[in-house]
Formats: structure tokens, C-alpha cells, sequence
């Protein structure tokens, strides 16, 4: 059969393959991400990986992708790795060099930035500073420095494309309208495990039980922020700067199912929501194949079964995080550097048996309200600011 060179069947199968450079690859989203590209047919090729200290991983992950390169970006881990293993043709890059030389390569199109912390900025500020498409999972680039990384991206006419499931939804939801109609949006949260805990059972939770998310598969880290609910107030920092919105334009609901990732209002009243099981594959995906939808392994919803969906306002009393979350939202400035850098220390202090759980929201709160505020700070003054704030959180404990 012959088609017309115009056909949209020749069209697809004249496309280049889009090359991927996966900061992060041997995290939950690298690994989600690596599976997304290897069922795209040849549409999707991972030409970088990168890890800090998981070589093993990323060893085993270069023999079977085969990339251009791979970072590690702790020296020492790299030095004590036998590379003898690696497949000719990918070359190993070793420091946080690597990755300001992979994200700025002319042959990648899509940096994802998928390292966990503030530790990811570096990448995302490279990839765009090179004027890259970045699919985000880092919301931190975005809490830290959200104006100064969304001026980067203008200046340099680069996308950003949500990978975070919530602001994929909010994303997908908003191409339904012109951004000046939408009234509001409304982040969906699971709750985490201790929903229904009262105060004195939140004093009580062990790093066994907060690591044991009920719907979603993460990194420890993001797990206990998910328990805390503190990754939703990251979340309403990462709308602010991504989609431009105020912080009265944000709103959280509780929905336990984790199927609504989130919704967008219109100004006419009209909600529009995003529906899939809880499978990172599908916002990662949708930022690697957008504008373009492509079938995936992401889960699929099975309406052959009785699905309740359930929508719950939050209790701000019991989870503190939503307020510090809205608050720094509001200010702006160097809020959002302090509040992540003092969550990271106190999650990291909670994981290590150092800190109690129901401490890490007033941590945050006291070295939130008692920071040196700036409301247009530099880049070195918020990486300066993040360091500080980690220190104070040490300090807290001690007092
Ligand atoms: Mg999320």
C-alpha cells in the first residue's frame, strides 16, 4: 500500500528519535522514565544517565541502554567502581561537570531533572540555561528559585513540562481554556498514611510507619514529606512559579484514591479534572512525547469495577506543612530556599532517629519566621540561604 508523504502514519515514522538525558536515573522517576523509553518503539532514546552514588545501578542501567554518557556525580563513588563492565561507546563522566556537559550537548532535546532535593537545581539551571526542554520532577528547582529559574526558561525561550503528577493534571486540565480564565487550581493530596491520625498519634509515628505510603511508590524522601503533607506545600510553591498563579488561586483537597491528580476551575464555574491510576509513567510520558499523546504501560483505570472517588478539605491544624506551604507561596523571595532547606535537614534528621516526627513542621515554621527575609534574592543568596537553613535546623534541636 502506498501512502501520501503527507499521511500521518509516514509522518510519525519520518520523526527523529527524541534524546533524553535522565539526571536522576537510578531514583524512582529515573527508573519510571527508563521504562517509558523503552517501550516508545524508538520514539524516546536515553542518550545520558546520570546517578550520584547508586554505580551499581547505573552500571547495570548502561550495559542495558547503552547511552552516550554517564555521570556520577560523587567522585569517590565513581574512583571505588570496577568499570570494566561498561559497554564501548558510552563514556563515564565523573563530578557535577558531567552534567553541565550532557545537558548542554546539541544532540539532547529533553533534560529530565529527576534528582531528589535542592541538589537538583544544578541540573534543571544547566539544562535551561542551555535553552533545553526540561520535563520537572525536581520541584525543588522551583520552590528554591521559582523566579529565577521561570526568568531563565523565558530568556532562553526554554520549556518547562511538569513531570510531578499534580502539575501534569493542573497542565493537561488548563489546555481546555486561556490561562486569563482560569479562577483557580486545586492541588489533590492522598493525605498519606496518618489522614485520619489525631495530634497525639501523630507524636507517636515511627520511620517504619511514615515510610509506608498507601497509594504512592517514592524515594523515602518525598514519602515522609507525603506523610507530613509537606510535599504539598512544596506543590503549591511549584504552581505559584509554574503556572504564575497567586497564592489565593491555590487550593488543596484531600481525595485518599489518588486517581483525581488535580483540577483547574474556570472562571465560568466549570472544573476540569485529570483521572489515571497512581503510575508516575503517565505525567512522565506525556512531557516526553507533548503535544502529542502515545499509547503507554502506564496503568489504566478499569471501569468494569466500582470506583469511589472522595474529597475531603484538609485539617490545617493537624498538618501545619499546608500553611507554611501557602504562606511561602505568598512571600515569594527567599521563603521557599529556607522552608526546603530546613524540611531536608529535618527529614534527613527524622530518618537518622534524631528528630520526632510531629518536630518537623515546627522546625521549618520557627526557622521560616526567623529568617533574614529577602523579597528579590540573587541565586548565591538563596543556595546561601538553603545551606543556613540546614544549619538552624541542627541548632533547633539542640535548643
Ligand atoms: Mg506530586
Amino acid at each position: 500500500m502506498i501512502r501520501s508523504p503527507l499521511s500521518p502514519v509516514c509522518a510519525h515514522m519520518a520523526r527523529p528519535a527524541t534524546n533524553i538525558a535522565i539526571l536522576g536515573s537510578t531514583g524512582s522517576i529515573g527508573r519510571n522514565t527508563l521504562e517509558v523509553i523503552e517501550v516508545s518503539g524508538g520514539a524516546l532514546r536515553a542518550v545520558a544517565l546520570s546517578a550520584h552514588r547508586n554505580v551499581a545501578l547505573l552500571a547495570e542501567q548502561a550495559r542495558r541502554v547503552r547511552p552516550r554518557w554517564i555521570v556520577v556525580t560523587d567522585a569517590a563513588a565513581a574512583r571505588d567502581h570496577d568499570w570494566s563492565g561498561l559497554p564501548a561507546g558510552v563514556d563515564l563522566l565523573v563530578g557535577p561537570e558531567g552534567i553541565a556537559r550532557v545537558t548542554s550537548d546539541a544532540d539532547v532535546d529533553i533534560v529530565v531533572s529527576a534528582i531528589v532535593g535542592s541538589a537538583g537545581l544544578d541540573g534543571t539551571w544547566c539544562a535551561l540555561e542551555a535553552g533545553k526542554t526540561v520535563a520537572l520532577a525536581n520541584k525543588e528547582s522551583l520552590v528554591v528559585a521559582g523566579p529565577l529559574v521561570m526568568d531563565l526558561a523565558h530568556r532562553r525561550q526554554a520549556q518547562i513540562l511538569p513531570v510531578d503528577s499534580e502539575h501534569s493534571a493542573v497542565f493537561q486540565a488548563m489546555q481546555a481554556g486561556h490561562r486569563g480564565e482560569v479562577r483557580r487550581v486545586i492541588l489533590t493530596a492522598s493525605g498519606g498514611p496518618f489522614r485520619t491520625y489525631t495530634t497525639e498519634q501523630l507524636a507517636r509515628v515511627s520511620v517504619a510507619e511514615a515510610l509506608a505510603h498507601p497509594t504512592w511508590e517514592m524515594g523515602p524522601k518525598i514519602t515522609i514529606d507525603s506523610a507530613t503533607l509537606m510535599n504539598k506545600a512544596l506543590e503549591i510553591v511549584e504552581a505559584r512559579w509554574l503556572f504564575g498563579l497567586r497564592s489565593d488561586q491555590i487550593e488543596v483537597v484531600l481525595h485518599p484514591q489518588s486517581i483525581v491528580h488535580s483540577m483547574v476551575e474556570f472562571v465560568d464555574g466549570s472544573v476540569l479534572a485529570q483521572l489515571s491510576p497512581p503510575d508516575m509513567k503517565l505525567p512522565i510520558q506525556y512531557a516526553l512525547t507533548w503535544p502529542r499523546r502515545t499509547p503507554g504501560v502506564a496503568a489504566k483505570l478499569d471501569w468494569g469495577r466500582a470506583v469511589e472517588l472522595r474529597f475531603e478539605p484538609p485539617d490545617f491544624e493537624r498538618f501545619g506543612a499546608l500553611k507554611l506551604g501557602l504562606e511561602v507561596a505568598r512571600q515569594g523571595g527567599t521563603a521557599g530556599a529556607v522552608l526546603n532547606g530546613a524540611n531536608e535537614a529535618a527529614v534527613a534528621a527524622f530518618l537518622d532517629g534524631r528528630l520526632a516526627f510531629h518536630d518537623i513542621v515546627p522546625a521549618c515554621r520557627d526557622i521560616l519566621e526567623n529568617h533574614p527575609f529577602d523579597p528579590s534574592p540573587s541565586l548565591d543568596r538563596v543556595l546561601e540561604l538553603d545551606r543556613w537553613a540546614r544549619q538552624e535546623v541542627l541548632r533547633w534541636m539542640r535548643a
